[in-house]
């Protein structure tokens, strides 16, 4: 009982043609954010991830504190588990679903596959089921991935381009899950947006990521990996800030539009929408090492070696005049700006003054 008034409570719309979103990978980067920002403008929001181990869990645990002081609460269990998703829609009637739990990170595909089938398929698969028999249907939006384009060397790429040659089993489960979606969305009319995240960094942000352990590593004086692609050409990532992200989000979850689910007016078949949210402008591994340096005033131990066979892909370009032109996106934030706020956020988290760790 104490459970359900809580998700109530969160879930309360306090704003005029608000939202009820139920955000899966709530403590997750990205989650943190978008609940963050929805609960901000007066919209309901719930949470819901299984703190799994991936990284840092008292990283997760922190975001929830913060999440908790928004007054967001947060529901601890997994998406492949049909029952508690059920019970969240008896007790709430969400208007849309905001889906981010994964399991995310190329180069982990290798050690642990089989996490990748059990939070990005199967789990998507069971949270679609009970979007689908819920009544009102929510509208879904969900994070696909740039790594779909795989290795396409058409640069910026477009939504249109190919996506056939996944280049890791993550990319290869984002790609089945924009299959599976599409599916879901003309057999059973459940509205769907599908966003290609760049590269997304800033403040909360993961531990796994380089611009992250880079961080880390200059910091503690350890030798920071910088890997090369063939013929000595440097990588380089359409990096994304995670405010520019957030905006994309609620502009997707905005013009999302209801399904034709019972409850409200039927409107046509529902959309099945797939954008590039990115930043526009790649920048290459070194360049985000110099920037780093110069935001931490400290020296990088360099150590470039070739990049190994493990699922990255040398480089990303997001072209996103689509986003643009129905979401209203446009990222405002660079690289230097972006990161200055990030190592900002990481020097106060991590008790660092003037770069010497506080005891
Ligand atoms: P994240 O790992 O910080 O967040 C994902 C959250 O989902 C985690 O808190 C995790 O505990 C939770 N989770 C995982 N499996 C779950 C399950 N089975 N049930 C419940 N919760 C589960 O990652 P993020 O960077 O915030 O990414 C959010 C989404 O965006 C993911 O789908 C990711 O694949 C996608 N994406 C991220 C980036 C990026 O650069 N950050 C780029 C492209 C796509």
């Amino acid at each position: 009982i104490q459970w359900e008034k809580q998700v109530r409570n969160s879930a309360q719309i306090r704003r005029s043609g608000g939202m009820s979103v139920l955000v899966t990978g709530g403590v997750g980067f990205v989650g943190t954010h978008v609940s963050l920002a929805l609960k901000r403008r007066g919209d309901g929001v719930v949470g819901l991830d299984n703190f799994n181990n991936y990284y840092d869990v008292s990283l997760k645990k922190a975001r929830k504190t913060l999440l908790n002081n928004h007054n967001v609460f947060v529901v601890e269990g997994d998406i492949n588990d049909a029952r508690l998703l059920e019970k969240l829609f008896d007790v709430v009637a969400f208007t849309h679903v905001m889906h981010l739990a994964a399991q995310a990170g190329v180069r982990y595909a290798m050690e642990n596959p089989n996490s990748y089938v059990h939070s990005n398929i199967a789990g998507l698969v069971t949270l679609l089921e009970v979007c689908k028999s819920a009544n009102p249907q929510p509208s879904i939006v969900w994070a696909s991935s740039s790594s779909v384009y795989g290795l396409n060397e058409k640069v910026p790429f477009s939504e249109s381009d190919r996506t056939d040659q996944p280049a890791s089993l993550y990319a290869a489960t984002k790609k089945a899950g924009e299959e599976i979606t599409h599916t879901y969305n003309h057999i059973y009319g459940l509205s769907i947006t599908g966003l290609r995240f760049f590269t997304v960094y800033g403040p909360w942000g993961r531990p796994d990521m380089a611009y992250f352990s880079f961080t880390r590593n200059i910091l503690q004086g350890k030798p920071i990996k910088i890997y090369r692609g063939k013929n000595r050409v440097d990588l380089a990532r359409d990096f994304t800030f995670i405010d520019d992200i957030v905006k994309g989000c609620l502009g997707s979850l905005d013009t999302s539009g209801k399904s034709t689910g019972s409850g409200g007016k039927k409107r046509g078949p529902a959309p099945y929408r797939i954008f590039n949210l990115g930043n526009t402008s790649p920048v290459t591994v070194p360049t985000l090492v110099s920037i780093l340096e110069k935001h931490l005033k400290m020296k990088a131990k360099r150590n470039i070696v070739d990049m190994p066979g493990n699922g990255d892909v040398p480089f990303t370009h997001a072209n996103v005049s689509l986003a643009r032109r129905e979401l209203g996106y446009k990222p405002t934030t660079d690289l230097e700006t972006g990161l200055k706020k990030f190592v900002r956020w990481y020097l106060s988290y991590y008790g660092y003054n003037h770069g010497k760790p506080v005891n």
